[in-house]
């Protein structure tokens, strides 16, 4: 079954993107922890066929979105009928909702070169948003420049990032900031709210505003809008709900591609909440560090570690959920961090950031205690102390998260490109407020 499946599979994604007609996203309520383990369970025994969309957290009330093939839907609402769960439905018809966000890009010119002309509230392409990563870093060039990660994406795609250091301040070494998105290829938000937050911290630094001035002043900032250049490529050609990298796993006689390039980090790799199973969507990779893509940023950033800038800040942006995450990820019992108090309270700053603009409410705190555990984050290996080996420490940053975007629920990965501007709009006023808070703490 599991074999015919992918041979499937991949048949259908040669010829066309692949379609997801009468697939649906069912919303569950687990009321036990014996209902949390039965869905744990049928996430891992399922994992060719079953696409977990959310987390199944510990908090009582809580929701899982799964989506579901039409041929098991029947029997899936069985099952959740005799252990007495609640179901609804979140999203009818995700082929259709595909299609029809699909019909509104089609018409679309490429952008090219002129970033008065960049729409920020529409989702580009991967070689539109490397475009316009060298054309606002010409636009302010007076604190932007252009660099690329010291490696290519597993396809051998470039991955460029923005570099802005303000020229009033210290002229001497800075603590540096280090902001990712794209890491998972279906969460469009995170790129294109990440590309936004970028312009007006930009406009505001020129604008003369007191906190945008006293962030590019104090710290030198690293901005990578798009990691996972060959999963992002992916969903806008062939598969738009692509999570993992496109890595091949040769030699694990899967036949599937791709690993969690956010399961991958080399802190605490391979525990809980990862999958050993090369076609789950949490499979870790043979090796910490075997994507490309995240020894990438491993390298450039333990790079400037080593030529002494600590890091003081880390953020991972993702979808969905409305979640500000602090480490740890990897294990509930651990201790807590040392700045445990500190981590939650700029937590709290960025939701309260957020909330402030139109309402929009985010939910802070460990990963592992808000979910099950979950081992080889980014905001773990953000936060782990340097090791002098690669494959064990982490960057050492005392504020280090992953950020899950809008929204809770209606679209989740398929939100709707009207809600860029205002999760731009609302995610600054969160960095903000989180920054501030940090700079404050820190005596900067
Ligand atoms: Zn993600």
């Amino acid at each position: 079954m599991r074999s015919i499946l992918v041979v499937l599979a991949l048949t259908v994604s040669a010829f066309a993107a692949k379609d997801y007609s009468g697939y649906q996203v069912l919303r569950v309520t687990p009321r036990t922890d014996e209902h949390r383990q039965w869905l744990r369970d049928m996430e891992t025994s399922m994992a060719d066929e079953l696409d977990f969309w959310s987390d199944i957290k510990n908090i009582p009330g809580s929701t899982v979105d799964i989506m579901v093939p039409n041929r098991l839907r029947s029997n899936l609402l069985d099952l959740f009928n005799v252990k007495r769960m609640q179901v609804s439905t979140m999203i009818e018809d995700v082929g259709q909702l595909i299609r029809d966000q699909e019909k509104e890009r089609i018409e679309r010119q490429v952008y090219t070169q002129d970033l008065s002309t960049f729409d920020y509230t529409i989702y580009h392409d991967y070689d539109e948003i490397q475009q316009w990563v060298v054309d606002i870093v010409n636009e302010y060039s007076t604190i932007a420049t252009h660099f690329e990660l010291p490696k290519t994406s597993y396809e051998g795609r470039t991955i460029s990032g923005i570099k802005i250091r303000g020229t009033g301040g210290d002229s001497g070494t800075r603590k540096g900031v280090y902001f990712e998105g794209g890491i998972h290829a279906r969460e469009w938000i995170s790129p294109a709210t990440l590309m936004y937050i970028t312009k007006l911290l930009l406009e505001d630094y020129m604008a003369g505003d007191a906190t945008a001035l006293r962030f590019f002043d104090t710290l030198d900032w690293y901005i990578v809008p798009s990691l996972n250049a060959d999963g992002y490529t992916y969903t806008r050609t062939d598969d738009r709900l692509w999570r993992k990298t496109r890595s091949n796993n040769e030699g694990t006689g899967s036949g599937c591609m791709g690993t969690d390039p956010n399961r991958n980090w080399p802190y605490e790799w391979g525990g809980q909440g990862t999958s050993a199973y090369p076609c789950s969507i949490l499979y870790h990779g043979s090796n910490a560090l075997s994507e490309s893509e995240v020894e990438a940023v491993v390298d450039f950033l333990r790079d400037k570690k080593d030529n002494g800038q600590d890091f003081l800040w880390f953020i991972d942006w993702h979808s969905y959920s409305q979640l500000v995450m602090s480490p740890w990820s990897f294990s509930a019992e651990e201790p807590d961090p040392y700045n445990i108090d500190q981590l939650q309270a700029a937590g709290e700053a960025m939701a309260d950031g957020i909330r402030s603009y139109s309402g929009t409410e985010y939910t802070v705190g460990p990963t592992a205690k808000l979910f099950d555990p979950a081992a080889g984050l980014s905001n773990d290996w953000g936060y782990a102390p340097y090791n002098s080996e690669k494959d064990q420490g982490g960057l050492g940053a005392p504020y280090s998260y992953v950020m899950e975007l809008r929204d809770t629920g209606t679209y989740g990965f398929l939100l709707p490109e009207d809600q860029i501007e205002d999760s731009g709009k609302e995610t600054v006023l969160g960095v903000y407020a989180m920054g501030t808070y940090i700079l404050d703490q820190e005596g900067l």
